[in-house]
């Protein structure tokens, strides 16, 4: 990843004081991170990257026995209502909230990850939502250099997704974040 060719990187030592304007925006400087994670021209392809990732963990919970349903909007007394990218649910009656990330590894995983947790841990979703006993709140939290925060993988261990798939979905999101650069 540190190789590829923005245009900051590719004017290194020929720029004065001001870093170049991201070809596509002309908005911010055309840092990786901007590329990647911020510029409009990317927006659809970060997207694609978050339902990729989704769908991935949809199918390993699948395949460890979760009845998994994706993306269904809630509606709610209190506000428009939430949509969490997975909801999964056991015959013993346990229910999962889960909603995947794709973030800035610079900042403190953990608390991003935390901060996504809090928003679906309501008690009037909890109740739309209608799943009985055991509801969970989680989040699948990485990087967009593919690195896991440390307590989302752990979690996400828990629930029967193996080591592999956890490598599989770091594999994609690296992938898909060159893309991004690429199709700039
Ligand atoms: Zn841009």
């Amino acid at each position: 990843m540190a190789t590829l060719p923005t245009a900051v990187r590719c004017s290194r030592g020929s720029r004065g004081t001001t870093l170049p304007l991201c070809r596509a925006c002309r908005s911010r400087s055309e840092h990786l991170y901007h590329v990647v994670q911020q510029c409009p021209q990317t927006h659809g392809g970060r997207i694609l990257r978050h339902d990729a990732v989704t769908k991935q963990i949809a199918g390993a919970l699948s395949s460890s026995g979760w009845d998994v349903e994706r993306e269904r909007l809630y509606h709610m007394p209190s506000d428009q209502g939430k949509k969490p990218d997975i909801v999964a649910v056991k015959p013993d009656q346990s229910c999962i909230i889960l909603d995947v990330q794709v973030v800035n590894g610079s900042l403190d995983m953990e608390q991003t990850w935390r901060a996504k947790i809090r928003k679906y841990d309501t008690n009037d979703l909890w109740q739309v939502v209608s799943a009985p006993i055991n509801i969970r709140v989680m989040a699948a939290t990485l990087s967009w250099r593919g690195v896991w925060c440390g307590k989302s993988a752990m979690e996400l261990r828990k629930l029967g997704i193996s080591v592999c798939v956890l490598r599989d979905i770091t594999t994609r999101v690296l992938l898909d974040s060159f893309e991004l650069v690429v199709v700039l």
